[in-house]
C-alpha cells in the first residue's frame, strides 16, 4: 500500500466540481436581503456573514470597536471604510479554507469592492455571485418601521408585506427589538439616499465582471427565496454540492 490509487471514475468526476459559493447579497436598507440571506446561507451550508449584524454585535458587547462605531451607526451613517474592511478581512480569514459564506451589507461604498477584490485576489479566490434585490424606495420607509430584530440572532420580523411578529423569537426565544436606526423617519431617509447615492457604483462594478444578477424584491418571502434559487440553479448547474 502506498497510499495512492486512482479513484473511480464514477464517484470522482463529478465531485470535482462540487464547491462552496462565495456570494453577496447587496440591497437598500428593507430589501430583505439580511432575512433572504440568512436563508440561504442555511440552505446551502455557508456562512452568513453581516457587517451590520457584527457592528450590532460589538456594540452590544461594549468592545472597543463597539465604541467606535455607536455614533455612525445611530445616525444612519455608514461606519468608515478602514474599520469595516479590517473587520471583514479578520472574518474571512477566520474561516476554513474554501468555505462559502453570503456577504450581507458588504460592500457599501465602491473601495469597499475594491478592496475586497483585492484581497480575494490575494487569496488566489474569487466572488461567484452578486445578488441584488430591487425594492422601490416608497416601500421601504413603510418595512423599516414596521420591522423588529431578534436581539439574539437577528432575524427579522414584520417588515414584508402580510408579515407578522410577536414578542419573542420564533427561531430562538431572544427579545425581539426595534433597531434605534429604524425608529426614526430622518435616519431612515438618510440610510436610504446613501444607498441609492453609493450603490450605482458598486453595481456597475460587479455588472462589468459580469457577475451581477437582479433580482424583483417585492414579492412574498418565499417568492424572493424562490427567484435567487432559481438564479443559482441556472448559473451554477451541475456544479453545486446542493440541490435546487
Ligand atoms: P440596513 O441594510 O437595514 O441599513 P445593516 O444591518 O446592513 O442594515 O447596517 C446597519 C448599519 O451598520 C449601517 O447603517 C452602517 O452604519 C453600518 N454598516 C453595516 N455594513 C456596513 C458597511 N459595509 N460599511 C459601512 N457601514 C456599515
Ligand atoms: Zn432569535
Amino acid at each position: 500500500e502506498d497510499g495512492i490509487r486512482d479513484q473511480p471514475r464514477s464517484r470522482g468526476l463529478g465531485d470535482v466540481y462540487k464547491r462552496q459559493l462565495q456570494l453577496i447579497v447587496m440591497g437598500p436598507p428593507g430589501s430583505g436581503k439580511g432575512t433572504q440571506s440568512l436563508a440561504l446561507a442555511t440552505d446551502i451550508g455557508a456562512m452568513h456573514i453581516s457587517t451590520g449584524d457584527l457592528f450590532r454585535h460589538h456594540e452590544r458587547s461594549a468592545t472597543s470597536l463597539g465604541d467606535q462605531i455607536q455614533g455612525f451607526m445611530k445616525k444612519g451613517d455608514l461606519v468608515p471604510d478602514h474599520i469595516t474592511i479590517a473587520m471583514l478581512k479578520d472574518k474571512i480569514e477566520s474561516l476554513p479554507d474554501g468555505k462559502g459564506y453570503i456577504l450581507d451589507g458588504f460592500p457599501r461604498t465602491l473601495n469597499q469592492a475594491i478592496s475586497f477584490d483585492e484581497m480575494l485576489t490575494a487569496g488566489s479566490s474569487k466572488l461567484d455571485l452578486v445578488i441584488c434585490i430591487d425594492v422601490p424606495e416608497r416601500q421601504l420607509e413603510h418595512r423599516l418601521l414596521r420591522r423588529m430584530i431578534c436581539a439574539e440572532c437577528s432575524l427579522v420580523y414584520g417588515s414584508h408585506v402580510g408579515g407578522e411578529y410577536d414578542e419573542y423569537c420564533k427561531n430562538c426565544g431572544g427579545e425581539l427589538q426595534k433597531r434605534v436606526d429604524d425608529s426614526d423617519k430622518e435616519v431612515i431617509g438618510h440610510r436610504l439616499k446613501k444607498y441609492l447615492d453609493l450603490s450605482l457604483p458598486i453595481i456597475d462594478h460587479y455588472q462589468t465582471h459580469g457577475i451581477l444578477h437582479r433580482i424583483d424584491g417585492t414579492g412574498s418571502v418565499t417568492e424572493v427565496t424562490t427567484a435567487i434559487k432559481r438564479v443559482l440553479a441556472s448559473t451554477f448547474k451541475g456544479t453545486l454540492s446542493f440541490n435546487y
